[in-house]
């Protein structure tokens, strides 16, 4: 249907539902680029949310933004690995970063994330991003020749109107759930509980950052993230079939922490200071990620499973994925999905996704720990599996990814 645009509604050429890692990223390389662009953020920041541990492989992405000396401005925790502990053999195993195929990468950081999107978020306004926040996209009409977004800051609704929309609203998943292309991921039916603590046992000297997976019977697991300062987040994550959490989930989280020893020693002097939290069936996906004037971004086009903290540079990358569609399609002045782009970007998408996806099956098939600590006694495998556990799953370089065993 071709409406003429209403001169007296603000246009943008790119509008973005949602504020966190995924949308910001996306909104500050579209920014750069000399577009006008506008974040639509419902809540107001600072804000708790989950997803606290970062990967090496989104270290770039952010030199390339402009943020990263604001996230290594010695506000957060730098992270040099990850190390698994296995209950039954309190058996280790650790993935040292700079031991990657991509020496430029032998780090990240854990982060608060009400300080981390707060930061992130800020980046993008800076190089010149309109952020409306709090503001929640209630609807978005799709014209042939531009998109109508209606929005409510909780008093009044406003109409506003731009060539193409980012839906980078989590697992939220606004289009997904519109469009009703959302589906759930059985395969990866957990539920995870967390809270933050004080107290928790830290690992010494460089090693202070380095995230702890504790596996637990029944294929659960534990993280372990320790922010700068005093505070840890620590959570479980078990399939829904054996989750068990009744009136009293603080004491089903630590008693499920204790079925590992390793994991109950960082725990002994642990203290809760905050509510303690449930989420369940986060895992989904949806077969069309783009349209034609439409394109999902991050959780709001998939998330997999937490166990190897994919989430925030799955979404930073399609973040940046999404931007160069967008600039693609307004260079030749053609829709999103026209000339494969639309095909080409879930593709480019979805070939480090089902790295991540491979990887998460190995884990959850069992005996993680045995099986890799014998693996990474050979040089190609020990910088293979670093590298992919660092979230470097778009580096064709990867033998790993070459004889498809990710
Ligand atoms: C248990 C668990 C543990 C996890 N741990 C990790 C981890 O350690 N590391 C990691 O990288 N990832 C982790 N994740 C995943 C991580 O939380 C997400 O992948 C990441 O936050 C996705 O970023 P995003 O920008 O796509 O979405 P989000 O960060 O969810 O941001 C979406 C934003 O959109 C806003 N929004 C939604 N609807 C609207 C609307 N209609 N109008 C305006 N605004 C709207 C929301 O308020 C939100 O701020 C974890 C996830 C779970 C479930």
């Amino acid at each position: 249907m071709s409406v003429p645009l209403n001169p007296n509604v603000k246009h943008f050429d790119v509008i973005i539902v949602g504020g966190g890692p995924g949308g910001s990223t996306c909104g500050t390389y579209l920014a750069k680029a000399g577009l006008s662009v506008a974040i639509f953020e419902r809540e107001s920041y600072p804000r708790f949310h989950i997803g606290e541990s970062l990967l090496p492989a989104t270290m770039p992405i952010f030199k390339e933004t402009g943020f990263y000396p604001k996230l290594n401005s010695g506000k957060y925790i730098e992270k040099f690995g990850a190390r698994f502990v296995d209950y039954q053999t309190d058996d280790e195993v650790y993935f040292g970063f700079e031991g990657g195929l991509n020496r430029e990468i032998p780090s990240a950081f854990e982060v608060e994330r009400k300080h981390f999107d707060a930061d992130i978020l800020a980046h993008a306004v800076e190089t010149g991003v309109t952020l409306h926040q709090p503001v929640r996209v209630k609807e978005t009409i799709f014209h042939d020749s531009h998109v109508s977004v209606v929005a409510s800051d909780g008093e009044s609704v406003s109409e506003y109107t731009c060539k193409f929309l980012v839906d980078a609203t989590g697992r939220d998943a606004f289009l997904g759930k519109q469009m009703k292309t959302r589906k759930p991921n059985f395969d990866l039916n957990n539920v995870a509980v967390f809270a933050h603590f004080t107290g928790v046992k830290r690992n010494p000297g460089k090693h202070e950052g380095d995230i702890v997976i504790g596996l637990l019977p029944e294929k659960a697991w534990t993280w372990i993230i320790p922010f700068k300062g005093e505070t840890t987040s620590v959570g479980m994550v078990c399939n829904s079939s054996v989750f068990k959490g009744g009136a009293d989930l603080g004491q089903y989280l630590m008693d499920t922490l204790n079925g590992s020893p390793r994991v109950a020693e960082y725990m002994k002097g642990a203290e809760r200071t905050s509510e303690v939290t449930v989420i369940s069936n986060y895992s989904h996906t949806t077969d069309t990620m783009v349209g034609p004037r439409w394109i999902m971004a991050g959780d709001a086009a998939v998330f997999l499973d937490p166990i190897f903290s994919s989430g925030v540079h799955v979404s930073c990358t399609s973040g940046k994925l999404a931007s160069n569609v967008i600039l693609d399609a307004l260079k030749s002045d053609s829709m999103l999905d026209a000339d494969g782009r639309g095909a080409k970007y879930q593709e480019d998408l979805l070939r480090g996704v089902k790295r991540f996806h491979n990887l998460i099956g190995m884990f959850y098939e069992g005996a993680f720990v045995a099986q890799m600590k014998k693996t990474l006694t050979l040089k190609n495998a020990r910088e293979g599996f670093t590298s992919a556990v660092a979230g470097d799953m778009w580096n064709e370089e990867n033998f790993l990814f070459q004889k498809n065993v990710l």
